[in-house]
């Protein structure tokens, strides 16, 4: 059974891309940071486990897959926003959004590669945002971490082309989770509104498409970034 690593997957989409994966026989391990008892009762839903790791810090990243072995796929998906003017921002806000944001991409795909790179075959998608293509008013620092994370998926892709490995991303819009419940109905209807599909996405809708990515049909695509957004303009 091939094995998948989907971070961030105690909740929201990086839940339901587990769910996905698993009916397509992936076997999947659940990664948390703070959600124990809802990646547990996932984990125990599909028959895997859940391992916590703060996807920032490298040596967690190491037990992590020193627990999980290789992976044939990895979904970084883990993320956090922060809102509110950038010149208000601390230090601190700012080095956890780019070390979580960025740096736990970085960190689970060099965990990652090695045992890809010995089978010479595998595929990493990173969940990067609408935000990371466009921009966001108040979004800026989140913003700057999606869009680092595009720039990261197209020079992988290169590097690891040849070693037989696909490197994807993922541009969602506004998606149904936890991560907008600091938005008003109001904010919620205006995204609706700039959505010309007109409803929010769910998460559903991005794990269809981590799916596709990881599946054979999309075995010649490479280095780029599908956007899962309803047609939405920012
Ligand atoms: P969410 O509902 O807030 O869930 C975030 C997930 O990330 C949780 O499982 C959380 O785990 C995990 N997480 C956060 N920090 C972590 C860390 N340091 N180490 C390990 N896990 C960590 O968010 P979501 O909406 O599902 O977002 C998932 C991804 O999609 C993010 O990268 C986000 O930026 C991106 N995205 C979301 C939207 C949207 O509209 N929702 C749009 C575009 C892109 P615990 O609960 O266990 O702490």
């Amino acid at each position: 059974m091939k094995k998948a690593l989907v971070t961030g997957s105690s909740r929201g989409i990086g839940a339901e891309c587990a769910r996905a994966l698993a009916q397509e026989g992936w076997r999947v391990t659940i990664n948390y940071l703070n959600s124990r008892d809802k990646a547990e009762a996932l984990a125990a839903e599909l028959g895997s486990e859940a391992v916590r790791c703060d996807v920032s810090d490298s040596a967690q990243v190491r037990a992590m897959f020193e627990r999980t072995g290789g992976v044939d796929l990895l979904v970084s998906n883990a993320g956090i926003a922060w809102s509110g003017l950038l010149a208000e921002m601390t230090d601190g806000e700012w080095r956890r959004i780019v070390d979580v944001n960025l740096g736990g991409a970085f960190n689970c795909c060099r965990a990652a590669i090695p045992h890809m790179v010995h089978e010479k075959a595998g595929s990493i998608i990173c969940i990067s945002s609408i935000l990371g293509v466009y921009g966001g008013s108040c979004e800026t620092a989140y913003s700057a971490t999606k869009g680092a994370l595009i720039a990261f998926v197209k020079g992988l892709a290169k590097e690891l082309g040849p070693s037989g490995i696909r490197v994807n991303g993922i541009a969602p819009g506004s998606i149904d989770t936890d991560m907008l419940s600091c938005f008003t109905a109001e904010d919620k209807a205006g995204m609706v509104e700039n959505t010309y599909l007109g409803r929010l996405g769910r998460p559903e809708d991005v794990a269809r498409a981590v799916c596709f990515l990881a599946g054979d049909g999309a075995g010649f695509i490479t280095g780029q970034v599908l956007g899962v957004d309803g047609a939405m303009v920012i």
